[in-house]
């Protein structure tokens, strides 16, 4: 049976989403939760776009066990040193050069003719494979270049040294029948003494990028990229869990294999979204919450007498735990951290210690504290590690019949504390009146969510907000999760006007 490699770039396609931010530990804890997965190659960034992004890749590099490690780099000789430097620690480093190929990109982004695309692939595969044994090359808006030109491309950077050739369908402009023929004629005419593997690389702007990754498969791609619950640009990259599955459950007509451990899924789906922001819409395929609840009379009927009626997939193999055991207030630092383990997090001594701290505070107020809330819990104490400004203190005065005050304190990495007071329409505006005297800012408020993070009465509220800051032209996320929905508000608008001043 073939065997397909999973690609993935939840950290770096990912990434691109539109107020998504991942600080360095969160992208290492997402890494680790990959390779449990049972994830190829991770593309853990673009080195030179950023310090931040390079110091990911490196420790991710230096961190990721069985994983081939891969960065990202322009055709340009500084990309390719950055991606060397962030990389050459990796067990297995892998490095992923692009330049697009489509005539649009050419005559108006590149201002190259096809001469000198050629040309500067030459250049930049031979010279990245003087420093990488492996050497991915992808002609950026592959699915739109004129096909003669496409060939012409992957030969050249073939006979440059790359051994995977990405065929990116970069715009999400191409179909199943379409981007699957692609690969049978460059796979048909491509000429190569080493063996090449061909990889798809999606997006779902037509709905169609799970669609077109399985038809390059069926098509002879030993190599699928994508990003967990398909976060990306736009309407995001093939999500990976549904391919994962998809070969799982239908291997009868694919006839293929990966190394995916499905019943990780839910799992790695769960701690990308919350570390990102993201919410996963109820009805989405595999990991959704609603992917496994049978709501009409008869599917309930049938599947009470027989599951294989309406169920293709058990949420079990997936990894959807119905009865997780919750933890409470006498649960000690064992089970916690055995609980910890299981959902995919492996802390150092001061973090788990830290940690475990919250958790007590936490278990004083809640009796049952869920995965969920763990979860929480974790992603604000790493992030907290990395804000500039943390929240002290929030006081409101209500008033029914009138306005509301609300005084606010945050405290700096100086330990300098600032308090401010305002008033609002309402208790929440008070307060975000106020956060914007803190840090001096303006920015509108394009999305307000709440929702209880769990069922139950001592349910603590989960605030996401979306800021947009019209003169830098950002937008940034801050999820705030507490007891009480004031707090939590604050918490969550605090978060991401840290990422504004950041942005800066
Ligand atoms: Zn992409």
């Amino acid at each position: 049976m073939r065997r397909i490699q999973f690609l993935d770039t939840t950290l770096r396609d990912g990434e691109q989403t539109p107020g998504v931010n991942f600080n360095t530990k969160e992208k290492v804890q997402i890494a680790l939760q990959l390779e449990k997965w049972g994830i190829d190659v991770i593309e853990a960034g673009f080195p030179i776009a950023s310090p931040g992004d390079f110091e990911a890749v490196q420790q991710i590099a230096q961190k990721v066990e069985k994983m081939t490690v891969t960065g990202l780099a322009r055709c340009q000789k500084k990309d390719i040193d950055r991606a060397y430097e962030a990389l050459k620690d990796a067990v297995d480093p892998q490095i992923h050069v692009f330049l697009a190929t489509s005539d649009v990109h050419m005559q108006y982004k590149l201002k190259m003719n096809r001469e000198e695309v050629l040309a500067s692939i030459k250049e930049h595969v031979s010279y990245a494979r003087t420093l990488f044994e492996k050497v991915q090359f992808s002609p950026e808006d592959a699915s739109r270049t004129e096909k003669a030109f496409l060939l012409e491309a992957v030969q050249t950077a073939i006979d440059a040294g790359a051994t995977i050739i990405n065929v990116p369908d970069t715009v999400g402009y191409s179909n199943p029948t379409e981007y699957g023929a692609i690969f049978k004629s460059l796979i048909a005419n491509i000429q190569s003494e080493q063996e090449i593997t061909f990889s798809s690389h999606c997006h779902d702007d037509l709905g169609m990028a799970t669609a077109n990754a399985l038809a390059a498969i069926e098509n002879g791609a030993n190599r699928v990229e994508g990003a967990i619950n398909g976060i990306g640009e736009r309407a995001g990259n093939t999500a990976l869990e549904e391919v994962a599955l998809a070969l799982a459950i239908r291997k009868d007509f694919y006839q293929c294999e990966a190394n995916i451990v499905l019943n990780e899924t839910k799992r790695t789906s769960e701690l990308v979204s919350r570390l990102s922001g993201i919410p996963v819409p109820k009805n989405k395929a595999i990991v959704g919450d609603n992917a496994y609840a049978h709501e009409s009379g008869i599917h309930q009927d049938g599947v009470l007498k027989n599951p294989e009626t309406y169920e293709i997939i058990t949420p079990q193999l997936v990894g959807v735990q119905q009865n997780s055991l919750p933890l409470g207030k006498l649960s000690g630092r064992h089970a916690f951290t055995a609980k910890l383990e299981e959902l995919g997090y492996q802390l150092n001594d001061a973090d788990s210690k830290e940690a475990f701290k919250r958790f007590k505070a936490l278990a004083d107020k809640k009796k049952q504290i869920t995965d969920k809330d763990l979860v929480a819990l974790l992603a604000d104490q790493y992030r907290e590690e990395t804000e500039q400004y943390k929240l002290v203190d929030v006081q409101v005065q209500y008033s029914s019949n009138g306005y509301q005050g609300a005084i606010v304190s945050i405290i700096n990495e100086e330990n300098k504390t600032k308090v401010a007071s305002r008033i609002g329409s309402g208790s929440i505006q008070a307060i975000y009146n106020t956060i914007d005297e803190l840090f001096q800012q303006k920015p509108a408020l394009k999305e307000y969510e709440i929702q209880a993070l769990t069922g139950g009465e001592d349910a603590q509220a989960e605030v996401r907000v979306t800021l947009y800051d019209e003169t830098s032209q950002t937008e940034v996320r801050g999820i705030g999760v507490d007891f009480d929905v004031l707090q939590a508000s604050a918490k969550a608008y605090v978060q991401a006007s840290n990422h504004l001043v950041q942005k800066d």
